[in-house]
């Protein structure tokens, strides 16, 4: 029997395929392990958060700078940050079963003969020692695939904000403490991906380096974890369903002095969001030795120089993605019938309003295609004429879409439209400058 944190998965998945927010990668192919495609609601959801996220983190301060690196880097790059060395799982595979797994995450996975069961509650596994596994993938760059060609595919964007530090610095003269935001692709070999868009091995991270005097790391620390915290309450998360994680000495990564996650309770459990690190001094260190370069930094008040400690946030876009999707999910029983919907804030939601005449005579279709195409110059919305009007909201609260205005007989004779919300069911009318200005203060980022 199907376990309900599989089944509440397993409807989410068919709701995205159904909808247009996720298709499984080269599907007509069989699919591809653990890859994932966004589709036309998805593509925009998720250019709508990463637009949140950069507005948070970039365009409504003065102290934080965008980047965007190439994923390529210098192999010396993962060399130097311990990534070649130490970026690695513990796996171990089972005699028996035939499955490979993370040695550390035994209790959240599953026998391949008795999937119901983890691997060491199977009763009949023979597994092996664990071994290191590193993560980064490799490939060759130009046309000789010898070792002196190998780049590996970036497992994290951070380290082209820390190569980027000094030309950031110098060419937008920003003091500390200030800092670097980057969205990008980031890659990861990783040994069981799973849950659906939660662990794929090509993701996108949004992350953000904030350099600051060493002596102030723990105020900007604190500072970035509430920072952090408040921008899921913004994105409209259920807040009681989120949880800090503090990293105790075992479980600290070498470079840490502290570090937090934030915990989303998906179907599946508890687990990490997004990470708030202190990462000391130890990446510019490592960089500035190993490049030879002076990555200190000048106090011209104090005229003394020393190497910046850095604050690190860094959340997954795409688990951002399945978080807000996860916690949008609503079931209600219309008149014996099981109803979905997705309860997107408009803030972020893929479609702001779907625009309907009642019905498709007496001159609606008309007005209503003329109140699509004003609102089209500065809002995405959707025209649909087609079935009854009661299938038409259903399929829009089934999208995601938080609001449906609908052009009716009454509209003809006073240019006032219902603007129905997808969460209260309220109805209101309004003319179309209203609606304008409603959309406007309800999408706001
Ligand atoms: P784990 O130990 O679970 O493998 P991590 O702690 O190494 O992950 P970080 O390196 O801190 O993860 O990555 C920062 C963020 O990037 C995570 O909080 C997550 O949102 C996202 N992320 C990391 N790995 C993946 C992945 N394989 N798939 C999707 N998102 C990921």
């Amino acid at each position: 029997m199907m376990s309900s944190a599989s089944e509440t998965m397993e409807k989410l998945v068919s709701l995205c395929k159904r909808r247009g927010y996720v298709f499984q990668s080269s599907e007509i192919y069989g699919g591809l392990i653990s890859c994932w495609d966004y589709g036309p609601l998805g593509a925009e959801l998720k250019r709508n958060i990463k637009t949140f996220w950069w507005d948070a983190m970039t365009n409504r301060r003065d102290d934080i700078e965008g980047l965007d690196a190439a994923i390529l880097m210098h192999p010396q790059v993962w060399h130097t940050s311990g990534h070649v060395a130490e970026f690695t799982d513990p796996m171990v595979d089972c005699k028996v079963c035939k499955g490979r797994f993370r040695a550390d995450q035994l209790e959240h996975a599953h026998c391949l003969n008795k999937p119901s069961k983890t691997p060491e509650t199977c009763g009949q596994s023979e597994l092996t020692e664990a071994k290191n596994f590193n993560l980064m993938f490799k490939t060759f760059m130009g046309p000789i695939e010898d070792d002196s060609a190998v780049v590996f595919m970036r497992p994290e964007t951070a380290q082209g904000i820390y190569v980027n530090f000094l030309n950031v610095k110098n060419s937008s003269r920003q003091k500390l403490p200030f800092g670097i935001a980057q969205i990008g692709k980031a890659f990861r070999n990783e040994i069981t991906p799973g849950n659906f868009i939660f662990r794929t091995r090509e993701f996108e991270q949004m992350e953000m380096q904030y350099f600051v005097p060493p002596a102030e790391d723990e105020t900007w620390f604190e500072y970035w974890r509430e920072q952090r915290w408040s921008w899921y309450e913004r994105l409209g998360i259920t807040m009681t369903k989120l949880r800090w994680h503090e990293h105790k000495d075992d479980e600290l990564a070498h470079y840490a002095k502290a570090a937090f996650d934030i915990e989303y309770e998906y179907p599946f459990g508890w687990q990490e969001l997004e990470g708030i690190h202190n990462r000391t001094d130890f990446d510019l260190s490592r960089h500035m030795e190993a490049s030879k370069k002076d990555l200190r930094h000048f106090d011209e008040a104090t005229k003394e120089k020393f190497i910046p400690y850095i604050i690190e946030t860094s959340a997954g876009c795409d688990r951002t993605l399945l978080t807000v999707l996860v916690d949008a999910y609503d079931e209600v029983e219309v008149k014996g019938e099981t109803r979905v919907f997705l309860r997107i804030s408009p803030r972020i939601a893929p479609i702001k309003a779907a625009i309907f005449p009642l019905v498709k005579k007496d001159g609606m279709p008309e007005y209503a295609q003329n109140v699509y195409a004003d609102l089209k110059k500065r809002f995405k919305v959707f025209y649909d004429e087609s079935g009854a009007v009661g299938r038409r909201y259903a399929r829009m609260d089934e999208a995601g879409c938080p609001f449906c205005i609908t052009v009716d007989g009454q509209t003809l004779e006073d240019n006032t439209m219902t603007v129905r919300d997808r969460d209260t069911m309220e109805q209101s009318r309004m003319t179309v400058d209203e609606v304008v200005a409603f959309l406007a203060e309800r999408t706001a980022v």
